[in-house]
């Protein structure tokens, strides 16, 4: 079942994804070399208490972290730990906060210092195609013209798509109906309707979109071991166009 939020849940959903927002641009100070992606999420956890949500990926299904802190050929759900980034590193922080009831959700890669230019082009190739897919999020359009304008801009690159994992539906859950995937053809699928709230995160491989998960049971690698980005907003189809909810 898809639940369609009012305009005063999706503004509870803002302000739930401010909190991620602002998550976001202290860790963009912090990350550096030598810090490591535990001590950023100590800083992720205070400011989330401090602004009095909770994050929503600690405890989850037993996830141990506030975020999820995955580095290089890690494509998702890295657990943060105490090797210190270095420089050529990327990171892809995810972070979600429970605030008043509702979720946000709302993820980014970062670079350290100087990395290789096609690294640099994977990044931006992400987050392009994530904007691409939320242009389209209007009433009337369907989910497979979002997936398509994502795949499309990143397979024109040379760059892999994953599959194997997907956006979905966010409101008084974190994951809600319907799933969103980063690929798939136009004119197919859902039709969107305002008050669909949903999290749009391309995860995007420099290789090929093959991935497989690591005995941790938590964090999933490249199959190829090159390296992988992850952006993701969290988006209201409203009458007026695309609300992002995560934006800076
Ligand atoms: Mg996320
Ligand atoms: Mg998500």
């Amino acid at each position: 079942m898809i639940i369609l939020k009012s305009k005063a849940e999706i503004e509870k959903m803002r302000r739930a994804n401010q909190v991620v927002v602002e998550v976001m641009k202290t860790l963009a100070t912090q990350i550096v070399p030598g810090v490591t992606t535990q001590d950023l999420d100590r800083v992720a956890f205070e400011i989330i208490k401090e602004r009095g949500g909770k994050p929503a990926f600690l405890g989850y299904r037993g996830f141990p972290a506030t975020l999820c802190t995955s580095i290089n050929e890690e494509v998702v759900h890295g657990i943060p730990n105490k090797r210190p980034l270095v420089e050529g590193d990327i990171v892809s922080v995810d972070c979600g906060v429970i605030l008043d009831g509702f979720y946000g959700d709302h993820a980014m890669t970062f670079a350290i210092g100087q990395i290789p230019p096609r690294t640099e082009r994977l990044l931006s190739i992400t987050q392009e195609a994530l904007a691409k897919g939320i242009a389209l999020m209007v009433p009337g359009n369907r989910l497979g013209d979002v997936g398509a304008a994502i795949q499309q801009h990143v397979e024109a690159e040379g760059f892999g798509i994953v599959r194997d994992y997907v956006g979905h539906g966010i409101g008084r859950s974190l994951h809600e109906e319907p799933q969103v995937p980063n690929y798939g053809v136009a004119g197919s699928g859902l039709r969107l309707k305002a008050g669909m709230v949903l999290a749009v995160e391309p995860m995007v491989n420099e290789g090929t979109g093959a991935v497989k998960l690591l005995s941790d049971d938590w964090t999933v690698v490249t199959a190829d071991a090159k390296p992988s980005a992850h952006f993701e907003h969290s988006v209201a189809v409203t009458e007026n166009g695309p609300d992002i909810l995560s934006l800076h």
